[in-house]
């Protein structure tokens, strides 16, 4: 089997690291390195602008990796493929066009509605979200043909257990639909849509098929013109390459109709105070100085996707059989969506024990703490969560770089987390008094009925302190569950955060569904609360945790996350 982790230079300057999380970012090989370095240091001038040779040279260079990318998906043309700094991006220029051609009554705009599956990224939901409320915005003050129906987004969601009825996809789209913007692949689930199936049915109705290709293009080959979709868009950076480069994909008629998103020099043909003309697609929607190095570094990422496609497939199927037979054998894990049988190796799961779930933040801690890095929470598609009724899962999305042994080891931090949550939901349960020693130490009994604070300053290394934490959580002054509503919810934080003010008797109460978070609040408001209203408004409760050792060990999204709380503290 190809050793592709030697390819990747992030591996050699964190051995220690198991990277769980390329559904994020890929890790970048050395020629793609090499490709941005060499673009910086030697092949660095502007394109499209000047004639002399380097310029010309870069400009050439810039252009085939248009030409590659258009092969690499099956594009018929090098032209067919815009620019953008990522897929995010590509959608919302093309859902903007889409916008200006329903208001200009466009043959490509037929119908009234935007269908999108519930488990699409926020990319692919907010874009035409906006564009319904921004055209029906419109409409209402210009137009008075009240035979105008309002746009709307309708969405098609998996069964609870995260599992698609295709024909529920296909049945959704009538006359009345517009497009339907759907991703080849779901970040938050794994599957494999039937994009194909999707857009001929799509068509059969006058309707446009919009792809958010971001998760397959470093899995599996792709070919847009036998998917025969209107448009697809990626990102370089969840393809190996670099950052701030991505792409769309668009059919002639598509791109030919479009309008510029932005404007700018690049995408003029001339310009006068009287009137200017744009160039044709692609360069119309490029306006301003591209990112060269970085369409330059994603044309190595191309040509190693290209080079290993075969090998990259064998590589994560293996290992993914693998992760799914170990995870099978954790009785607390739940795997969503697994009647879909194409996925790529992307797995996103839940844990609970005895029907109750288990915090996936705290686990996180856990396996942080053991240098796995994975991704737990909402994965930018709450729609998704809201529907499951989750608060988020935990995800793990290989690559050919990961390894078995990664795996072994990610299994037995994971079952060693989950073994201490019950241990510690155990010690939740019952009455402090009546915990024996085999679960939980009398130590760490008495430590929770001290003010929590005292217990930090003598406390060494992360073990410790995340443990004072965890048991610093059972004195939180709890907000019960019926008040855990939207007017207390605090936005902005990595969970699920509720803080109320209690004006009679002058004090917090707090919940959070993460025990550690829990606790931190726990540590928070025992401070807040002996402080009187004045002094809560000028005390630093951010640098109260760091003098008690506990920031430090705190990533920079909880510390933001906290920061919010803190605000409330002290407002
Ligand atoms: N679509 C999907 C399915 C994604 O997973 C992501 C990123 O996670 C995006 C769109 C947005 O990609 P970017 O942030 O690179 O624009």
């Amino acid at each position: 089997m190809h050793d592709f982790r030697q390819e990747f230079p992030f591996f050699n300057n964190h051995p220690e690291c198991i990277y769980l999380d390329s559904a994020a970012t890929t890790h970048k090989p050395q020629c793609v390195i090499d490709a941005i370095t060499h673009a910086q240091e030697i092949s660095n001038a502007n394109v499209h602008r000047s004639s002399y040779h380097l310029a010309a040279t870069v400009t050439e260079q810039y252009e085939l990796v248009r030409t590659r990318l258009a092969q690499l998906i099956h594009a018929p043309a090098s032209q067919n493929i815009f620019w953008t700094k990522g897929a995010t991006e590509a959608l919302n220029l093309i859902a903007y066009g889409l916008g200006e051609l329903c208001l200009a009554q466009h043959p490509l705009w037929q119908g009234n509605e935007i269908i999108v599956l519930t488990s699409e990224h926020h990319a692919n939901i907010l874009p035409w979200q906006q564009l319904v409320q921004r055209i029906n915005q419109i409409r209402l003050k210009t137009t008075q043909d009240k035979s105008i129906k309002k746009l709307r987004v309708t969405t098609v969601s998996p069964d609870m257990q995260g599992n698609y009825q295709y024909d529920d996809v296909y049945d959704a789209i009538t006359d009345d639909t517009a497009l339907i913007a759907v991703a080849h692949v779901s970040n938050a689930l794994g599957c494999i849509h039937p994009i194909d199936l999707i857009s001929r049915k799509a068509h059969q109705h006058k309707a446009l098929c919009i792809v958010d290709g971001t998760q397959a293009l470093a899995h599996i080959s792709v070919d847009v013109q036998t998917l025969g979709c209107d448009a697809y868009v990626g990102s370089s950076h969840k393809m190996f390459g670099p950052t701030g480069v991505g792409f769309g994909y668009g059919t002639y008629e598509l791109l030919n109709a479009l309008p510029p998103y932005q404007v700018g020099g690049e995408m003029i043909e001339y310009v006068s105070f009287s009137a200017s003309r744009f160039q044709s697609f692609p360069y119309k929607f490029e306006a301003g100085t591209p990112n060269i190095h970085g369409v330059l570094g994603f044309g190595a990422a191309i040509d190693f996707i290209e080079t290993h496609r075969d090998e990259i497939q064998t590589t994560e199927n293996q290992l993914f059989n693998y992760l799914l037979m170990q995870l099978s054998q954790i009785t607390q894990v739940r795997i969503l969506g697994q009647d879909n049988t194409h996925k790529i190796s992307l797995c996103s799961m839940v844990l609970t024990h005895q029907h109750k779930p288990l915090s996936h933040y705290d686990v996180l801690r856990w396996l942080d703490n053991a240098n796995i890095a994975l991704r737990v929470g909402h994965h930018c598609a709450m729609p998704l969560m809201q529907h499951l009724q989750l608060d988020g899962t935990l995800r793990v999305s290989l690559s050919a770089y990961n390894t078995m042994s990664d795996i072994d080891r990610f299994i037995a931090t994971l079952k060693d987390a989950i073994q201490h949550l019950i241990v510690e939901n155990h010690a939740d349960s019952i009455h402090a008094d009546s915990i024996d020693g085999v679960i939980v130490s009398e130590h760490d009994v008495k430590s929770v009925l001290l003010p929590l604070a005292r217990q930090f300053g003598v406390l060494q290394g992360y073990e410790n302190i995340f443990r004072q934490i965890m048991l610093s959580s059972k004195a939180l002054p709890q907000l019960s569950a019926d008040e855990q509503i939207e007017s207390y919810h605090v936005a902005g934080c990595e969970v699920d955060v509720w803080v109320k003010y209690v004006s009679q008797s002058d004090s917090f109460e707090a919940f959070a569904n993460s025990k550690i978070i829990r606790g931190l609040l726990a540590i928070l408001l025992e401070k807040a609360n002996a402080l009187s209203h004045q002094q809560r408004a000028q005390f630093d409760f951010a640098q109260y945790l760091t003098e008690l050792g506990i920031t430090h060990h705190l990533s920079q999204s909880r510390v933001n996350g906290l920061s919010r709380v803190i605000a409330q503290l002290s407002a």
